[in-house]
């Protein structure tokens, strides 16, 4: 899938594909408090429903009732939602809830068996389909997950990049590595590839330099984890942003243009240049050719002595030109000013033809 496929029509401040909303939704109050103030600047809202933890006893998401809430809001706003699926029974909630786009969590992307028994509940689903960096580092496992959706005919996939674990003492939550999503965007190019810079930095402070660093590197997108009071939060209070800061960043961010997409504009550039040279030679070449044809017809008038200018023959012209530019949807004073100029030059050939001639009698 390319990366603009995932943009909705109605953001056009920024070509990169923009996910925010909360870590997971706790309340309808909540969801409407953190996504409302930013649907004007977002693709797709975020927010967990199955919330994957690493210890028993720590939120688990609301499952079914907050996809009920998901429903309740889009009826008074319009805008896409996006979760996290990590079972079949998720895929089948979230489907009949008319979930826009799912993603893959990172504690799923590292088993296969999982991954498969997702990517066959799809199968034939035709919404996107993100997928996580596995927690470790493994490159190998993340493509892994790429192919077995790809195998299953699913087309709409792209992939998120939320850092790794490590037990080096990092500032990070998870530790980016740069280079492992980077050799995931040369094998498959044309893969949209997202930042997550809330689960990368772990802390609100880290998000614009992580988020910035992801654009000069030529990411497709951003998802930023945004609640209203995120201090409050019941699942990543730390790292989560309120909507007018994820505005203030957003206005603040370089976006840049991806190495591709540039080349591909200069490519497209190029291939029209090409067809302008060859029409304006063409152009050209017909102009001379008319002239030629001017100067024959200077030449047939002298030998006969008719005058140079006919105005019933310069009329005509005028007319039969203005309609064929009117069917080829011309300007008619552009093309008024064209015959003019072709006229004062056929004019000028033909005088030319008579001195010519002229100063040749009386030699
Ligand atoms: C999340 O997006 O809230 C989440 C749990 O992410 P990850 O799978 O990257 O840990
Ligand atoms: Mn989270």
């Amino acid at each position: 899938m390319r990366a603009k496929e995932l943009k909705s029509d109605k953001k056009p401040s920024t070509d990169s594909i923009i996910i925010a909303g909360p870590c997971s939704a706790e309340s309808e109050n909540q969801l409407r408090q953190s996504i409302f103030p930013i649907l004007e600047r977002v693709d797709y809202v975020r927010g967990g429903i199955w919330k994957p933890r690493t210890r028993p006893g720590n939120f688990e998401g609301l499952g079914e009732k907050a996809l009920q809430w998901i429903k309740a809001l889009k009826a008074e706003r319009h805008f896409k939602f996006a979760t996290e699926v990590a079972t079949p029974d998720h895929v089948d909630l979230a489907l009949k809830h008319d979930v826009d786009l799912v993603w893959i969590g990172a504690r799923t992307t590292v088993n296969p068996f999982l991954v498969s028994e997702i990517a066959e509940a799809l199968k034939g689903v035709n919404i996107p389909v993100l997928i996580k960096n596995p927690i470790h580092p493994e490159l190998a496992l993340w493509k892994g997950a790429i192919e077995r959706f790809l195998k299953n005919d699913l087309r709409q996939l792209g992939a998120i990049h939320r850092g790794f674990h490590t037990y080096q003492k990092t500032k990070f939550r998870n530790i980016p590595l740069w280079q492992i999503p980077l050799d995931l965007k040369s094998e498959f190019p044309e893969l949209p590839l997202i930042a997550d810079p809330s689960h990368i930095g772990g802390d609100r402070s880290m998000i614009s330099s992580i988020a910035q660093k992801a654009l000069d590197l030529a990411y497709d997108g951003l998802m930023i984890e945004t609640h209203h009071a995120p201090d409050d939060a019941l699942s990543d209070a730390q790292q989560q942003i309120t909507p007018e800061a994820l505005i203030e960043l957003l206005d603040n961010l370089q976006f840049r243009q991806s190495k591709f997409s540039e080349k591909s504009v200069s490519d497209q550039l190029d291939i029209i240049r090409e067809q302008i040279d060859q029409t304006d030679q063409e152009l050209l070449q017909a102009i001379a050719k008319r002239l030629e044809l001017v100067e024959h017809i200077g030449e047939i008038k002298k030998e006969n002595n008719v005058a140079i200018f006919q105005i019933s023959r310069w009329k005509e012209i005028f007319k039969s030109r203005l309609d064929m530019a009117n069917d080829v949807n011309l300007d008619e004073p552009f093309v008024m000013d064209l015959l003019r100029l072709l006229h004062q030059q056929s004019v000028k050939k033909q005088t030319q033809i008579f001195e010519h001639k002229t100063e040749k009698q009386n030699e």
